[in-house]
């Protein structure tokens, strides 16, 4: 790779914005343009659903980089602009108006957009979803506006949102189509803490719930209906329903996709000068023997200087274990590893569930393949290595509180 040539970056978020960090990090100073559909310079996202929609921190710590960064770090962001396909052949991405960009490397990063709800009512005015800053005031505005509201989906929008509700003083009714919020990340063992969270915070957490229509009056939505045809009254209905990965210009550049762009542990696609990181790819890990996709934050912020490498014609590889964190009421917690829906034996718990202060291991064959800890710090790079680590472990000495966990 030249190191006057030019990198295109389809993708003004957190890892799109990272990526440009560690094109310049790792030396190239040729052209780098960082392309994003969104009005708004990168930023992150946790803070939609948690400290900045609840009011408690600032606009300005949202942002990836401060707005002086681009040009002094000349990386040209280009705002509102949509890029309709890539020309594979001549090397080129092409906007929307028909300007061409040429690249030597390029960078997918579009990431996702929440499903929509398709019933009727889905479009009334108080019908919200989270994904983007505006979204995430436009919000804030209606908590301030609003007594009680209907969250749809209890995933981690849902139960962030149902608890930011809740601190703005908001009736609250989460509608969960399982038996358990989260119980495909966590398991029931776990999932069963999440529900009894939000309960003791006064949600009223229906599970097993099927959402069959929004209700209306005058344009804004009044309530909801169920499909076992009680009603719940509420001016705002937050939906958070699971998101699609935005591959459309991948497929219909002809790269190979299934469940996200796929890449290998480079996070190169099936062409190899496009790489792609975060949300969209779904990448070979090298550690966990299996394609996975990783739709948190941690991955789209550890990923963009392996795919800056893989643009710039090196060799690494990205092999980080799947890493989130949530903070709901006064749970804060970390998750580090991987467990397939109903992939694990056993879950040991050491510390007190009662007092939220604990760790949750998932085992399989007596092996740890997930830790959790919550409300209780500093202790997730030990879990990290544990997990790696890959050995059987002692039961008993892994529920023990007093054996450090780098001693198992
Ligand atoms: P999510 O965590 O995947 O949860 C979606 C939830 O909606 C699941 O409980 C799912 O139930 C349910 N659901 C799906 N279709 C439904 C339907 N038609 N009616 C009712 N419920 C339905 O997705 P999300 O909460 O929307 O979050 C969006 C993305 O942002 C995810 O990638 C998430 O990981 C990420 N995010 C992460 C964090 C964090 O790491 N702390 C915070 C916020 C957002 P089933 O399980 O039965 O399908």
């Amino acid at each position: 790779m030249s190191a006057q040539g030019s990198m295109v970056i389809v993708g003004a978020g957190m890892s799109g914005a990272l990526t440009a960090a560690a094109l310049r990090d790792q030396g190239f100073d040729g052209r780098v343009v960082l392309l994003g559909d969104d009005a708004e310079r990168p930023y992150e996202r946790p803070p939609l659903s948690k400290s900045y929609l609840m009011g408690t921190s600032e606009r300005e710590a949202i942002f990836v980089h401060p707005s002086e960064w681009y040009a002094e770090h000349d990386v040209e962001l280009r705002l509102k602009t949509r890029v309709e396909s890539l020309d594979r052949g001549k090397h080129e991405a092409v906007l929307v108006g028909g300007e061409r960009l040429g690249y030597d490397a390029l960078l997918l990063a579009t990431g996702a957009e929440p499903r929509r709800l398709k019933l009727t009512g889905a479009d009334l005015d108080g019908v919200h979803y989270l994904r983007r800053v505006q979204d995430s005031e436009r919000l804030r505005e209606g908590f301030g506006k609003s007594s009680r509201v209907v969250v749809v989906g209890g995933g981690w929008i849902g139960l962030e949102t149902a608890a930011a509700a809740r601190a703005a003083g908001i009736e609250v009714t989460v509608l969960e189509r399982g038996p358990l919020p989260l119980q495909g990340v966590l398991g029931d063992e776990l999932a069963s803490i999440f529900a009894k969270l939000h309960r003791d915070n006064g949600v009223d957490l229906r599970v097993n719930a099927g959402l069959s229509e929004i209700l209306g009056d005058g344009g804004a939505v009044r309530g909801v209906r169920l499909s076992d045809g009680s009603e719940i009254a509420a001016q705002l209905v937050v939906v958070g329903v699971g998101v699609t990965p935005n591959t459309s210009l991948a497929q219909a550049a002809g790269l190979a996709v299934d469940n996200g762009v796929l890449v290998d542990e480079h996070l190169r696609t099936s062409d190899p000068d496009i790489v792609a990181v975060g949300d969209i790819a779904n990448a070979q890990h090298p550690i966990l023997h299996q394609r996975i996709r990783v739709e948190h934050w941690a991955n789209a912020r550890r990923q963009p200087p392996v795919a800056a490498t893989s643009m710039l014609g090196g060799d690494a590889t990205y092999d980080r274990l799947p890493y989130f964190f949530s903070d709901q009421y006064n749970l804060g917690m970390e998750y580090t590893g991987f467990v397939a829906p109903g992939g694990y034996d056993e879950v040991v718990v050491r510390g007190d569930v009662d007092q939220l202060e604990f760790v949750a291991f998932w085992l399989s064959d007596g092996r740890v393949l997930a830790g959790m800890n919550v409300n209780i710090w500093d202790v997730n790079p030990d879990i990290e290595k544990l997990v790696l680590a890959g050995r059987k472990t002692d039961r008993k000495r892994l529920a023990d509180a007093e054996v450090p966990l780098d001693a198992l």
